[in-house]
């Protein structure tokens, strides 16, 4: 995840200037539980959950997306790019805890954790971004707040292999079409804004997956555009897949870009 899709509150707040790293930087930490500090990060923090991280954490919990939003998130703008995000809600404890830490055993979802959860103590930054290219120019800073004693173990990682024990790889690989939507919309001049019917189609096809579905398989979509049997078996059996296909079909619909993948059947006619 990068800062252009994290506000300062919602990536934590780091209490030490942040120093540029690289893939290659290095940093010393290690969690466990046998640090006095056990959970501390798991209360009070405010957490963007990404689309791929509410397609996995609804699955675990054996959730509709749609239940999975009303239950566990608090619907939020990202004031940069003017659209909606959701973040993780807070039990009403004297803590602010997190729903799925226990004192004892910490994260009761760890396996499916969300990727800010993943990452920390490594924040991620971009000083710019090709989507067209998909080219990130990226750097990487470590969060240090003065609860964590993490860095006063000895276990040493460079950045590059804390990402693949974490494993935020395959979770940035499809975020990255949720990414792309919102620096293009950051970008677009004032004169050029999405509508709010615009934006709830964001809302649906990034963070309420099984409504999506609905959309795509129960409504006339399917007959609006050519899209190859193929695809159509793929975007069915798979929701990551039908994911991407959600960030492309607005890529395409806002941002007219991508348009080939989505030839209204009207056209074809034609042709
Ligand atoms: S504050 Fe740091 S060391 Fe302590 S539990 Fe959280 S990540 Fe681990
Ligand atoms: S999801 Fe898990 S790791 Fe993340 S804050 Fe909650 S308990 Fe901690």
């Amino acid at each position: 995840m990068t800062d252009d899709i994290k506000t300062d509150d919602v990536n934590g707040s780091s209490e030490i200037p942040p120093e540029q790293m690289s893939l290659r930087s290095k940093f010393r930490f290690k969690c466990h539980k046998g640090v006095k500090c056990f959970t501390k990060c798991c209360r009070g923090i405010d957490i963007m959950l990404t689309p791929y991280d509410i397609l996995t954490m609804r699955k675990k919990l054996e959730m509709s997306s749609e239940k999975f939003l009303a239950v566990f998130t608090d619907p939020q703008i990202l004031e940069k790019a003017d659209m909606p995000v959701v973040t993780l809600k807070l039990l009403d404890d004297e803590l602010n805890s997190c729903p799925f830490v226990e004192d004892e055993d910490g994260c009761v979802i760890y396996e499916d954790r969300p990727t800010t959860c993943r990452y920390y103590p490594i924040g991620v930054g971009s000083l710019s971004y090709s989507g067209e290219q998909g080219e990130k120019d990226e750097f990487f800073f470590t969060v240090k707040e003065s609860h964590c004693e993490g860095f006063e173990e000895d276990e040493e990682w460079t950045v590059a292999e804390w990402r693949e024990d974490q494993g935020v790889d395959l979770r940035d690989e499809v975020n990255d079409g949720w990414l792309d939507l919102m620096v293009r919309k950051k970008s677009l001049p004032p004169s050029m804004q999405l509508s709010e019917q615009a934006k709830q189609m964001f809302f649906m096809v990034c963070y309420n997956i099984d409504k999506f579905k609905t959309f795509v398989f129960e409504s006339s979509f399917l007959t609006r555009y050519q899209i190859p049997e193929d695809k159509i078996a793929e975007i069915r059996a798979d929701d990551v897949k039908l994911l991407q296909f959600g960030f492309e079909w607005l890529k395409a619909t806002f941002f007219q870009t991508g348009q080939e993948k989505f030839v209204p059947h009207k056209e074809s006619e034609k042709s």
